[in-house]
């Protein structure tokens, strides 16, 4: 840290990411990737004629993947924003709209208590229950901008659809974020909540379910004065926060083509989650039900930073947290159907390493 940094930013605990390795060939469960490759229509997309117009900038208002999104989610141009990553949503939303504080689960994103940190904001931190659920109640009853990640992370667990509700008419006056980064792989989405209520933000991804976390891009759905919100923060930073290959993908993501290509290949990858949960469980192990793209394992016998270790040593990354809550679990990307039944092979050896 050089001498010039601000004292504010001195003691800023920066978020961590998921390793991306590069000094060998690993089976990769360790990120949420999608283990497939964008649609057809989005690799043909980005062709010689989207690098030659790099030249030029690309266009600050998004428009065209904007009404897009708006025809596919069934709502005005008005009430979508789209940005690099929904990463860069929740900063804008931290920013934003939690000066009266920001109330989100001890067991979350991680990313949360960073921009908490970063932008100065009292964190009322709400404990999900002994089961490792949100504790719906207590999020009815802050005062506080609520951040809810629905499906969760990193347990898998979701909220049903009249519990996203009922804390969002319980919160009338503060923003409700719902964050369904992993709402494509069987969980059931608040889109629809945010014509009823002007205080409802949800937040998606193209890094989950349609295979494109590279290309950044992220968007946000609720009523057209917090989408503007959302823009005069953009406008004040980076109107050009997303490039033009990514936007002309973002458009190709959402052919018809497409969207039936993304149906096929997440209901696989929903198919290979529950054989994956269904074989572990059947060596012992104890798995989380999951509506997302990863599921939340425990070895009763392993230690969990051990069992990552050891998966590491066998060429599988997946992820460890030192949180004293959930260090006994590691956090499992669901891969390809044969990445997944080499994970489980492994995890029976080390098991059997044990007796
Ligand atoms: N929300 C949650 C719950 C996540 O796990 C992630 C991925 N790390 C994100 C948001 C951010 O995703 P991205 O910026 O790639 O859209």
């Amino acid at each position: 840290m050089s001498r010039f940094l601000s004292k504010k930013l001195s003691s800023l605990e920066a978020y961590t990411p998921g390793e991306q390795p590069r000094d060998k060939k690993y089976i990769k469960l360790n990120t949420n990737e999608f283990p497939y490759p964008p649609a057809p229509d989005v690799v043909a997309a980005v062709n010689a004629d989207e690098m030659r117009a790099l030249r030029l900038y690309p266009d600050p208002t998004g428009a065209e993947l904007k009404a897009r999104l708006a025809e596919v989610y069934g709502v005005g141009s008005e009430n979508v924003f789209i940005s690099n990553g929904s990463d860069d949503i929740l900063n804008f939303s931290f920013m934003a709209f939690c000066e009266n504080g920001a109330a989100y689960a001890d067991i979350t994103y991680g990313f949360y208590p960073v921009f908490a940190e970063l932008y100065g904001i009292n964190s009322k931190i709400i404990p999900l229950k002994s089961d490792l659920t949100l504790d719906v109640d207590e999020f009815c009853r802050t005062d506080s901008t609520c951040v809810i990640a629905n499906p969760n992370a990193p347990t898998g667990l979701a909220i049903s659809l009249e519990d996203v509700e009922r804390i969002v008419s319980a919160n009338e006056n503060r923003v409700v974020v719902v964050d369904e980064a992993y709402v494509d792989f069987g969980g059931e989405s608040a889109v629809s909540l945010t014509k009823k209520y002007k205080n409802l933000l949800v937040c998606q991804t193209y890094s989950k379910s349609r295979g494109m976390a590279g290309a950044r891009l992220g968007f946000a759905i609720g009523d057209a004065a917090l989408i503007a919100d959302l823009e005069l923060i953009k406008y004040s930073t980076n109107p050009y926060n997303l490039d033009r290959l990514t936007l002309a993908a973002g458009v190709a993501a959402l052919s018809d083509g497409s969207r039936l290509y993304y149906a096929e290949k997440q209901s696989e990858l929903m198919a290979t989650r529950e054989r994956t949960t269904a074989a572990l469980t059947a060596i012992g192990a104890e798995v989380i039900p999951s509506l997302a793209n990863f599921i939340f394992v425990k070895i009763p016998s392993i230690d969990g930073a051990e069992l990552n270790a050891k998966l590491r040593e066998r060429g599988i990354l997946v992820r460890h947290f030192k949180t004293e809550r959930i260090k006994d679990y590691n956090r499992i990307s669901i891969g390809t159907p044969e990445e997944m039944a080499t994970l489980v092979c492994e995890i029976e050896k080390i098991i059997g390493e044990r007796k």
